[in-house]
């Protein structure tokens, strides 16, 4: 049985000793055993993690691994992408299955073939509408993409793959987060009535059959907590306080907000934006705080503080006690599988992303 919440006897176990067992697991599994950690991880468990990485990084050493036990301390999209991208006798493993995505609950398959219908009932035929989904979906929207020629993609590859689907298409239908695809869309020129808000909860999606007939992407109403928190006041305002400063924001934010920075890009831009800054320079980031904390603790010659706190509740999920149980009963709890009726077209849409 894949047991769901963390037994009694693991809770209030000192940190010490949750260290010392969870190290003794790693040297005596040896190669058997790769722990891969999403850059939003707590300091404490990112610690352990043989690669660190974001979204697309971690996708694509998941499906490079040799390690019989593959153990993902991020959230549940990236589990579920990593358990479909790695080889079946493989075991993964996500130490809090309880640890999702809001964002990626914004859409269902359900939800996307209804959107589907609408666009072909009012193009007559969705032949040149290349679907392309955020990896932070649910597996039966990426599926859905597999299903229909469409991708997945992540915030690093997202430029890549919009020129991919623009190159089989004249039309993107981009889900779930409106802001990665209007920033998205913005970049390459695709702006105004042509990057359209698709409301799931409005009939045709709360738009005329004009403006569906006019739009080059038609973006899913669906958006990150986490980065939707910053606003443009508040570059403004650390503009104000020091004119020098340099604000660096993940494409999650909202437009005016990326706008109004100085760059964005995934979390690994971010990193490496940050560790080509010169000594002495201040910067602030927006985006999930505990990737803030670990660069200013990292960069102890310049000043990089978060442009606002702001924590992925669901990325905070995953602690020590849910690493160390996982390991303690590895491949009897906390695996991972999907849904055998989503797996191949899914995996289709993962693979073209990781080939694009
Ligand atoms: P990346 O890792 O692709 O930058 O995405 C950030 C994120 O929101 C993960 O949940
Ligand atoms: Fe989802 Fe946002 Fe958390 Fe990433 S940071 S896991 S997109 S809620």
């Amino acid at each position: 049985m894949n047991e769901c919440w963390l037994p009694d006897e693991y809770i209030g176990l000192e940190t010490d000793r949750l260290v010392e067992r969870i190290r003794s697991h790693k040297r005596r599994l040896g190669d058997d055993l790769v722990i891969l950690g999403h850059h939003y991880q707590r300091q404490e468990v990112i610690e352990h993690a043989d690669f660190r990485g974001d979204s697309y990084g971690l996708s694509k050493t998941a499906a490079e691994q040799e390690a019989r036990y593959i153990v993902f301390c991020g959230v549940e999209f990236m589990a579920d992408s990593a358990r479909i991208l790695a080889r079946p006798e493989q075991v993964v493993i996500h130490p809090d299955t309880s640890a999702g995505c809001p964002m990626a609950d914004m859409a269902d398959s359900t939800g996307v073939e209804r959107a589907w219908a609408d666009l072909e009932d009012v193009l007559g035929a969705t032949d040149d509408v290349i679907p392309l989904t955020y990896i932070n979906s649910d597996v039966g929207t990426k599926a859905f993409c597999g299903r229909h020629g469409g991708a997945v993609c992540t915030s690093t590859n997202a430029p890549r793959a919009f020129d991919w689907a623009y190159s089989r298409g004249g039309r993107v239908f981009f889900f779930p987060d409106e802001h990665l695809g209007r920033n998205t869309a913005w970049n390459k020129g695709i702006r105004g009535e042509q990057a359209v808000l698709y409301d799931p909860a409005l009939p045709l999606g709360g738009l005329s059959p004009e403006r569906i007939r006019a739009a080059r992407v038609f973006l899913w109403k669906g958006h990150c907590h986490v980065h939707t928190h910053f606003t443009e006041e508040m570059v403004k305002l650390a503009r104000e306080q020091d004119p020098e400063v340099r604000v660096v924001v993940h494409p999650e934010c909202r437009r005016e907000v990326v706008d109004a920075a100085d760059a964005d890009g995934s979390t690994s831009f971010i990193i490496d934006y940050c560790a080509r800054a010169p000594a002495g320079s201040r910067i602030l980031v927006g985006t999930e705080l505990n990737l803030c904390r670990r660069l200013n603790l990292e960069h102890a010659d310049r000043s990089i503080e978060a442009l606002d706190r702001s924590i992925c509740p669901n990325m905070w999920k995953v602690s020590l006690n849910d690493l160390l149980w996982s390991l303690d009963r590895l491949g009897e709890v906390n695996v991972v599988r999907v849904d055998p009726g989503f797996r191949e077209e899914a995996g289709l849409a993962l693979e073209r992303m990781l080939s694009i």
